[in-house]
Order: C-alpha cells, then sequence, then structure tokens
C-alpha cells in the first residue's frame, strides 16, 4: 500500500489533498498543530493516522516521525503547512518575519530532512507548495512571498541532492484559493484584482490543487524532478503584477 504523508492536513489544500491521496488508496498520515481541527477532519475518514504536531519545532517533528509509523518507507510527502502574511517591508517587524518563516520555510526544512530515510525507503516524491508570490516580487509580500521563494530554492536543492536515491522533489505554486489563509488577507480590492487579473477569471479550487499534486506523487511524473508548477489560472502567464 502507498503511504503518503500531508502537513496542514486538518483544512483547505491539505484536506483536500488527504481526501484525493485516499481515493487512489494511499494511507494518510495526517499532520496539523490545530488539534481539534485536525480531529474533526480526521473523523469518519478510514485509512489516516492523525498526528498533531507544529512542524516549525524540531522536537514536534522528531515526535511526528516516531508517531508516523513510515519504517517501511513514504511514497509521498506534501509540505503544505503554511502561515500567510500580507505586509510591506516597513510594516513587517521581525516577530512577524519570523512567524512566517518558521512555519513556510524552516519548517519544510526540518520534516523534509527528518523524514528522508523514510523518503529514501519508498523511493518517494516530495511536493513542497510554495505560492506565486514566491515566483516574483510584490508590494505586499516582503515576509510571505520570501519565504515562498526560499521553498522553490529548496525544492531544487532536495531535487539535485536526493535523486540519486531514486527520490522526486517539486514545487506547486498555487494561485488564489477561497480557503481560510486566503481570506484572512484577501481585502475585496485584491479579490477584485485578481478577478481580472486571472485568463480564467476566477479562484482555484482546493481540488484543483490537489490534483496537481497528486499527478506529481505519483508514477505517471516518475521522470519528472525539481520542477516548480504554478496552477494559477493562467495568472503567472499573463504577467500582470499581484496585488
Ligand atoms: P489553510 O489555512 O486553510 O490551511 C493551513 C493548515 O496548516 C491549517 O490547518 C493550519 O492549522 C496548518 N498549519 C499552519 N501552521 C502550521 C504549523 N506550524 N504546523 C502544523 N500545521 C500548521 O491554508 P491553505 O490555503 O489550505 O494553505 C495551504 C498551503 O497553500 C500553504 O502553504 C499556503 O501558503 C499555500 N497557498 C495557498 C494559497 C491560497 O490562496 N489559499 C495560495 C498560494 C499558496
Amino acid at each position: 500500500m502507498r503511504r503518503a504523508l500531508v502537513t496542514g492536513a486538518a483544512r483547505g489544500i491539505g484536506l483536500a489533498t488527504t481526501r484525493l491521496f485516499l481515493e487512489e488508496g494511499y494511507r494518510v498520515v495526517m499532520v496539523d498543530r490545530d488539534a481539534p481541527a485536525l480531529a474533526e477532519a480526521a473523523d469518519g475518514l478510514a485509512g489516516v493516522v492523525p498526528v498533531v504536531a507544529d512542524v516549525s519545532i524540531p522536537a514536534e517533528v522528531a515526535r511526528m516521525v516516531e508517531e508516523a509509523g513510515l519504517s517501511d518507507g513514504l511514497h509521498a510527502l506534501v509540505n503544505n503547512a503554511g502561515v500567510a502574511d500580507f505586509g510591506p517591508i516597513e510594516a513587517t517587524d521581525f516577530t512577524r518575519w519570523r512567524r512566517v518563516m518558521e512555519t513556510n520555510l524552516d519548517g519544510v526544512f526540518l520534516v523534509s530532512q527528518a523524514l528522508t530515510p523514510a523518503l529514501r525507503a519508498g523511493r518517494g516524491a516530495i511536493v513542497n507548495i510554495a505560492s506565486i508570490s514566491g515566483l516574483r516580487a510584490s508590494t505586499l509580500r516582503v515576509a510571505y512571498g520570501t519565504s515562498k521563494a526560499g521553498v522553490i530554492q529548496l525544492t531544487q536543492q532536495q531535487a539535485v541532492e536526493l535523486g540519486e536515491h531514486g527520490v522526486r522533489a517539486n514545487c506547486v505554486c498555487p494561485g488564489p484559493v477561497r480557503t481560510k489563509l486566503a481570506m484572512a488577507v484577501h481585502t475585496q480590492d485584491i479579490i477584485d484584482a485578481y478577478h481580472d487579473a486571472i485568463p480564467l477569471n476566477r479562484y482555484g479550487s482546493e481540488r484543483e490543487i490537489a490534483e496537481a499534486i497528486a499527478f506529481l506523487c505519483s508514477e505517471r511524473a516518475s521522470y519528472i524532478t525539481g520542477q516548480v508548477l504554478a496552477v494559477d489560472g493562467g495568472f503567472e502567464a499573463a504577467g500582470v503584477g499581484l496585488p
């Protein structure tokens, strides 16, 4: 049986990815730091192992690996846990900056490193969730965009370093999706601007992002590694600056 581990699995893109993996026959370790939300999300899902852990804390990541029970190997790791923060340079104090970096960048590094033995054993695939905000600068995303640009670089590093062990690493950059994370920072002005700027003229769905993730984890993508895939309704291709 194929085994996956998804971080930030209690809601949004992580929960949609968990559901799609289950449809594809995976057993899924669902990781999230929000214990009540994780319990509610996992309730009624057959084939999941919920593990409460904060991906930015090394001791919690070590415990997560023990509870995940992946000594026989891991086939798909989705580093999806993330936090948003929209603010320009002068409004972003160091506490705010660190909060974003700890989850969005440190978390991807810590979880991937801790699970590298399991990934090597399973000749698994990593999919890191960055963002179109990591592909180019904007006036609002100094911490968020920089953290996601770091995730893109880390993905390429993983692909180059782990390829000889049969481990692939790719990055998905979602465009806007109406999750709790996005709706906390998307003002009506931003929503309107996105609608106009996206060639498909709409936000994406969690499921549409999950489909790309599941493909990159599957054998159908067996020769794809080190790539960055924007799943964004054409926003990046249109070349319009981020609102
Ligand atoms: P969401 O807020 O709906 O879900 C994120 C989940 O991650 C939550 O359940 C939260 O509890 C968990 N989480 C946050 N920090 C954590 C930590 N330190 N340890 C463990 N769990 C943690 O958000 P979403 O929109 O589904 O976002 C998922 C990913 O997609 C994020 O990395 C986000 O940056 C990225 N993304 C989202 C959008 C969008 O428009 N929604 C766009 C681009 C990229």
